[in-house]
């Protein structure tokens, strides 16, 4: 195989995911050359993801809203026995994005600064030495470029390759998604529906993302092929006989904390480091918030001519500082929940409907933020206060 040599850069970014992305539009803004190395032929191309992001993010990460389909206010929850919750909060609190749009605006910003996503090149070997790290892709099977900075921001969302090779942490818990395009006509709003059948450990969703095609997807702790089955059966199931399984898309989402994110020359972000909500498997939020803690140890490695490990290891205490909470309470009540029989699940749907919950969630509650009301929730829960205990005690 022909092997081609680059210039140098100053970053390479491995992976066009919105924590590569946001973190080389960053690194871009403030004047480094940065390179972003993309495995696939397109900057969001299949993805697979229901798309939901808080109201908050284009605002915070300044990014364009262009992607936006739809701002859900409403929501309805579908317990076991099909009982509903529905959910109405004085004003949009989560916009369902078409994420191929919203990756591909991100790269955009990037590249009007003439900044380069060299896609079709797949990392496969990093090196690192004192002077700079060397990085190898290969393009379309044919060529191979070696590639070299003074550092490397890996953010390749559930690929682990690159970190075992150099020795990093990465996440060893694992949701399971599946998730297919249904014509199912007008619905009125997002649905989320519980069940051990049909998602153990987590949950489904509905998502309508146009006049009539919707999102049916759903994350579970193990056999996501029945429980998607399980799920059109039972709660579409005038669409069994049309379902295309072939267009059933299947990915699994990293859980839990994840350590040694940085090593010499090197940073993780994103899926890749574990940044995903452990309580409903969001990653784009998390992702982006790491980006930013990313690139702002980034330009000190610069200012400082540092790029050390040991000086490094400032990104993990603050992107911990930032999510540890998070991560693990999220972790505890959802493992906690998913022992729960539906019987169990049952009861605190009553629970919910009858005391006070409801107006708890709308005052305390945050799209991307789970821990605070989750402490709460279990104080008041009967099932929850078990818990409460164990979170103290820990
Ligand atoms: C069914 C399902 C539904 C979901 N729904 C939501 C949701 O509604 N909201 C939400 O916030 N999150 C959701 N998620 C999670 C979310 O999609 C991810 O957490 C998010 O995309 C992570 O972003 P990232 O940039 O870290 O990684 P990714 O978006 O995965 O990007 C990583 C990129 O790296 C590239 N790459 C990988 N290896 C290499 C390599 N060696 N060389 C070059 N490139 C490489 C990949 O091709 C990819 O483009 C969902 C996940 C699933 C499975």
């Amino acid at each position: 195989m022909r092997e081609k040599e680059d210039t140098m850069h100053d970053v390479i970014v491995v992976g066009a995911g919105p924590s590569g992305l946001n973190a080389a539009k960053i690194l871009t803004e403030k004047g480094l050359d940065v390179l972003v190395l993309e495995k696939k032929s397109e900057v969001g191309k299949h993805i697979t993801c229901a798309g939901i992001v808080g109201g908050e993010v284009f605002s915070e990460f300044q990014l364009s809203e262009e992607s936006v389909l739809k701002k859900i206010r409403e929501i309805k929850i579908v317990s076991p026995d099909s009982n509903i919750i529905y959910y109405k909060h004085p004003d949009p609190f989560a916009y369902i994005v078409d994420r191929e749009r919203f990756d591909k605006s991100i790269a955009r910003d990037i590249e009007e600064r003439k900044v380069k996503i060299q896609c079709d090149s797949k990392v496969e070997n990093i090196h690192v030495d004192n002077d700079s790290v060397q990085v190898w892709a290969g393009t379309n099977g044919k060529q191979r470029t070696k590639f070299t900075a003074q550092i490397v921001l890996i953010a390749t969302g559930v690929n682990y390759s690159l970190h075992k090779k150099l020795d990093l942490g990465y996440p060893k818990d694992f949701l399971h998604g599946a998730q297919a395009e249904l014509d199912l006509g007008p619905v009125d709003c997002t649905h989320m529906f519980l069940g051990k059948d049909i998602a153990a450990g987590a949950f489904a969703w509905l998502v309508p993302i146009g006049p009539k095609i919707v999102k049916v997807g759903l994350i579970t702790e193990s056999d996501p092929e029945g429980c998607f089955q399980r799920l059109i059966e039972k709660h579409f199931p005038s669409h069994l006989q049309n379902l295309d399984r072939t267009r059933v898309q299947f990915k699994p989402i990293a859980q839990g904390l994840t350590s040694k994110t940085y090593g010499e020359r090197v940073l993780v972000l994103g899926e890749a480091a574990g940044h995903v909500k452990t309580t409903t498997g969001g990653g784009i939020y998390f992702g982006l918030v790491c980006s930013e803690i990313a690139s702002g140890v980034v330009l000190r490695g610069f200012e400082k001519g540092d790029f050390t490990k040991n000086s490094l290891a400032e990104y993990e205490k603050l992107w911990k500082k930032s999510l540890q909470k998070e991560i693990r309470i999220g972790y505890k009540v959802r493992k906690f929940c998913a022992k729960l029989s539906d019987r169990q699940i049952e009861k605190i749907f009553k629970f919910i409907q009858s005391d006070g919950i409801i107006p708890l969630v709308q005052e305390r509650g945050d799209f991307d933020w789970h821990s605070d009301l989750l402490l709460l929730l279990m104080k008041r829960i009967p099932f929850l206060q078990i818990l409460k205990s164990q979170i103290v005690n820990d």
